[in-house]
């Protein structure tokens, strides 16, 4: 017996209506989620640097999607990336949300198959480590971020609904923005490197004299504003020809090396240590008069000379110190600060050829 024609049809088309709003919905949710996720995807792009990019990828993205928690952790060994950070003068650990982990596949047991992003709910014991100090989180999306196919990262969402992540959703946009941020932070921690290495002397890891002089302009601007002092040395290394000839340039740099840890370990970290190049180092000391700026040279003086230099396995050498003193009184704010500066590495530069002129490991220039 067939069913009456009239009585069924009413359910079957009320059930088929709800389930086309219900596609609807899901396919508008997608749509804003696909939106959202294309012009986050612009902005980490167009991430000038990596702290800018940090921002983006963790601030940006928690507020953009509603998340509870948003969390990168980067795999950071060497401490290189902390270091690019430091250089360029963040804190790293003022990125809130940015994890640093010697190896990100002990973080969490997702991280060590982790070729796709993982989403699921979230287990306190498994994912604490990626949301420290998170609470009240029902699902998590884990996403990898790769280099040269090894994992170097996550990003990772935290939601309060645990059917906001499932493993049932769909992981295409998220792939898509895990590759983009991947890439992005790949190519701002390039960049920060090229500048780096472009102010920086490969041999010390101190500062190069690029470096330095725009260094300097700034400072002789601050202290013009206000008011205070800044002394300048102007550090040679005495008849380092002579320790290049008889130990070769490997040990001559060995002992450049030496020689600029113990300068360094008389510099207090406000003051801008930078080799010229060469033998020759120089030491910004800002709010410093040039009597206190007497003392330190002299203690720089002594600390090199204290012990021989191991310039070659069993080979001692004792290396001196020429030193020229020059600075900048309070006051002296007529002048632009770009020819005070000139005049300020001169005057140095004439106070180290006296020092040299007068028989070396000596320190010349105002007291
Ligand atoms: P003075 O007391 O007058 O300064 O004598 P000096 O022999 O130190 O002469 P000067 O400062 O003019 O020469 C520095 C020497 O340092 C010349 C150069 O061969 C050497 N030198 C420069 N750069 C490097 C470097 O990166 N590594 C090594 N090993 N030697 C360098
Ligand atoms: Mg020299």
């Amino acid at each position: 017996m067939r069913e009456p024609l009239g009585e069924s049809l009413p359910d079957d088309s009320d059930a088929l209506r709800a389930r086309l709003r219900e596609l609807v919905e899901r396919a508008e949710r997608n749509e804003t989620v696909f939106r959202k996720t294309l012009e986050r995807e612009k902005e980490v792009l167009s991430a000038d640097s990596l702290p800018r990019l940090l921002d983006v990828a963790v601030g940006g993205l928690r507020s953009s999607y509603g998340l509870e928690a948003v969390t990168l952790v980067l795999q950071d060994p060497q401490h290189e990336i902390r270091h690019l950070l430091l250089g360029d003068g963040w804190k790293p650990d003022s990125f809130e949300g940015v994890l640093f982990a010697d190896s990100v596949v002990t973080l969490a047991p997702q991280m060590q198959t982790l070729v796709r992003p993982w989403l699921g709910p979230y287990v306190g014991t498994d994912h604490q480590l990626l949301f420290p100090g998170a609470s009240g989180l029902g699902s998590v999306a884990i996403l990898p971020l790769k280099r040269n196919d090894r994992l170097v990262g996550a990003l990772n969402f935290g939601a309060a609904d645990p059917l906001r992540f499932t493993p049932e959703h769909a992981t295409d946009f998220l792939m898509h923005l895990a590759v983009i941020v991947g890439f992005a932070l790949e190519n701002a921690c390039n960049r920060a490197r090229l500048v780096r290495a472009g102010l920086t002397d490969y041999l010390t890891g101190w500062h190069n004299k690029r470096y330095f002089h725009s260094r300097l302009r700034e400072e002789v601007a601050r202290a013009q504003r206000h008011g205070g002092a800044v002394s300048l040395l102007m550090i040679d290394l005495d008849r380092f020809k002579e320790v290049n000839d008889a130990s070769g340039h490997v040990g001559g740099d060995a002992a450049i090396r030496e020689i600029a840890q113990r300068i360094e370990s008389q510099v207090r970290s406000s003051d801008a240590a930078a080799r010229f190049g060469g033998d020759e180092f120089a030491v910004l000391l800002p709010g410093t008069g040039t009597a206190e700026a007497h003392h330190l040279a002299l203690r720089i003086l002594r600390a090199t000379s204290a012990a021989p230099v191991e310039v070659r396995p069993g080979v001692q050498r004792t290396i001196t110190l020429s030193i020229g003193i020059a600075g900048i009184q309070p006051g002296r704010g007529d002048d632009d600060h770009k020819s005070l500066a000139e005049g300020l590495l001169a005057e140095a530069d004439a106070a180290l050829y006296r020092a040299k002129a007068g028989g070396r490991n000596r320190v010349e220039g105002p007291r």
